[in-house]
């Protein structure tokens, strides 16, 4: 059994500023990236910092391998203290991209459900905010059943996990993809009767290519109303921001820079513009982040547009 340190407090339960540490203010945006974890789990604090992140993401284990999470415990501290200095507001983890905790094959399922278990044990002992998955697919299977695989999948992963919630993340709507819609999202949701221990992670490039125009004010309005309607906004506690390199409604998963792409310069001044959104985390996972300059330059372009400044409209 691992040593466990009390939870952080998740963002978006809270009324109003959503600052559990520090000096979140009004005036100042929560926004970052993912950053990656090689060479020791500390080493992500230190990237974040670099791009002048205030939150950030990280795996605990290769997102393309089942292996589990498996980190010295020097490691842990030395992450959990250089996070507590670090003047950050939160952290997120992401889990592994092989799971489909929906689908016809119950070993994959099992594998699923043990490792989502896994990333919530090493969520609560590292204190994130929470943990990012995706819902997997239908295929091979009817939806009624793919929804009870989920359910079923998510209920056994989350039997005492503690107080870390798992943040479903809404899907590009591509073929078989589950939680591409809000109703769904809402239907699992309610299914789970979980409280507080799930919530919704919303990507912006995802929803785009789902059908929901993020980018326009109107179309903005309207997506938020669906949210709330289906889901209940008070659920959204974390935003991906990423723009897309596919047109609205083109169900297919391609993230771009911000603001490159299809949601462009208005796009983002609107979502982060937005009263329900404003207070949000915003954590990117664009292609250009690989590359220090270009994740500083994200950073820098989303806090302008948070404060409404202008930006230079990219080449
Ligand atoms: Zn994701
Ligand atoms: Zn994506």
């Amino acid at each position: 059994m691992m040593p466990t340190l009390p939870g952080r407090p998740a963002f978006g339960y809270t009324s109003g500023v959503t600052a559990s540490r520090g000096s979140s203010s009004n005036d100042q945006p929560l926004i970052g990236a993912h950053v990656g974890s090689s060479g020791g789990l500390s080493r992500a604090v230190g990237r974040a910092l670099d791009i002048g992140a205030n939150c950030f993401q990280i795996f605990v284990s290769a997102p393309q391998q089942w292996r589990l999470p498996s980190h010295p415990d020097g490691e842990v501290e030395a992450f959990c203290s250089q996070f507590e200095q670090s003047g950050i507001h939160a952290f997120y983890i992401h889990a592994i991209y092989l799971l489909n905790p929906a689908g016809p094959d119950a070993e994959l399922r099992r594998k699923s459900v043990e490792s989502v278990r896994e990333y919530l044990r090493w969520a609560n002992r590292l204190c994130a905010s929470g943990v990012i998955v995706h819902l997997g697919s239908s295929a091979g299977t009817t939806p009624e059943e793919a929804h009870s695989n989920l359910c079923a999948s998510l209920s056994e992963a989350l039997q005492d996990a503690g107080d870390v919630p798992l943040l479903l993340e809404t899907s590009a709507g591509t073929r078989n993809s589950m939680g591409s819609t809000f109703s769904a999202l809402g239907s699992i949701l309610r299914t789970l009767r979980a409280g507080r221990q799930v919530a919704v992670c919303l990507d912006t490039a995802h929803v785009w290519a789902a059908g929901y125009d993020v980018a326009t004010p109107e179309g903005l309005d309207r997506t938020l109303e669906e949210f709330d309607r289906e889901i209940g906004l008070d659920q959204l506690v974390l935003i991906h921001a990423n723009d897309s390199k596919v047109e609205l409604g083109g169900a297919r998963d391609r993230h771009e820079d911000i603001p490159k792409g299809q949601i462009g310069v208005e796009g983002w001044r609107t979502l982060l513009a937005h009263p329900r959104l404003r207070r949000l985390p915003w954590v990117m996972e664009t292609p250009g982040l690989g590359k220090p300059e270009s994740a500083a330059a994200q950073v820098r372009a989303m806090c302008a547009l948070w404060r409404g400044e202008e930006v230079e409209q990219p080449e």
